[in-house]
């Protein structure tokens, strides 16, 4: 059976890869540092039902049509999330829709993908979600909603870019050129390109997790700022003295199937 890879997995590998092989390998559940869900699931839902509904014979919706699309979503907010959820929208219809003279229908919106990729004799099944996937002049563009409040550097953003050229390439056939970070409370766009290093990087990374999971090496504390948010200190030998031993029951890592190459 193939491997199972994500963006998110990766980002935690290339940060510490015993943190990874408590979570993923071992199965160690850690502390959540989300919050509730419920406002950005109501503005991705909104805005996924904009673009996956609108009737494209017509050039361009109104801002009545984003009212519609919001209304859907609004049952289990508080009036303040209301308001915010709606000022979001309208800042993003002013900068994002409005100044445009007609909306090109998406290749996807709110979709999983998923790619496999062999590397040293071991298969990976390579996934990913998106918000909304672009067709424009230059190639594809990948967008991603954002709804944190404050606007900070996405973790890993080289590896998600250079994961999702590797799932798309294989999906569609065509390189992804960009991914845009879309910051809805904010209304600003960030856009990054994407290079050959980036999906070197990911190559790379993932060879270097098959070693691993092929010989069964240690996966070896990497100690950085990462570490407080770390669930794990108290197993781990790089921040604890006396590290505690892994609770009774925590399953041992798993093994790979190799696959043989012709
Ligand atoms: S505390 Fe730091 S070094 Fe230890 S497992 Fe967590 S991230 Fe890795």
């Amino acid at each position: 059976m193939a491997y199972p890879l994500s963006a998110t997995k990766l980002i935690t590998y290339k940060q510490c890869p015993q943190a990874y092989s408590f979570k993923y390998e071992r199965g160690l559940s850690s502390p959540s540092a989300f919050g509730s869900p419920k406002f950005g699931n109501a503005l991705h839902g909104a805005l996924a039902d904009i673009y996956k509904d609108w009737n494209y014979d017509y050039p361009l919706p109104s801002l009545d049509w984003f009212a519609v699309c919001w209304q859907k979503h609004t049952g289990e907010l508080t009036p303040a999330q209301l308001h915010e959820g709606w000022m979001a929208l309208q800042l993003y219809y002013e900068k994002y829709v409005a100044p445009l003279t007609m909306i090109r229908k998406p290749l996807g919106v709110e979709a999983k993908l998923k790619a496999s990729f062999q590397v040293n004799n071991i298969e990976f099944s390579l996934s990913g979600r998106y918000d909304r996937l672009d067709f424009t002049d230059d190639g594809l563009e990948l967008i991603d909603y954002k709804t944190s409040k404050t606007i900070s550097p996405s973790d890993g953003i080289d590896l998600q870019l250079g994961l999702y050229y590797l799932v798309l390439e294989q999906t569609y056939q065509k390189a992804l050129q960009k991914l845009s970070l879309i910051y809805l409370r904010q209304g600003q766009k960030i856009t990054y390109d994407v290079t050959q290093e980036h999906h070197q990087q990911v190559r790379e990374l993932i060879g270097d997790m098959a070693l691993k999971l092929r010989a069964d090496q240690d996966w070896k504390p990497e100690v950085g700022g990462h570490c407080d948010r770390c669930g794990y200190q108290r197993y781990c030998s790089a921040k604890s003295e006396k590290p505690e031993p892994l609770p009774e029951g925590t399953r041992e890592g798993r093994q790979v199937q190799l696959s043989l190459g012709i």
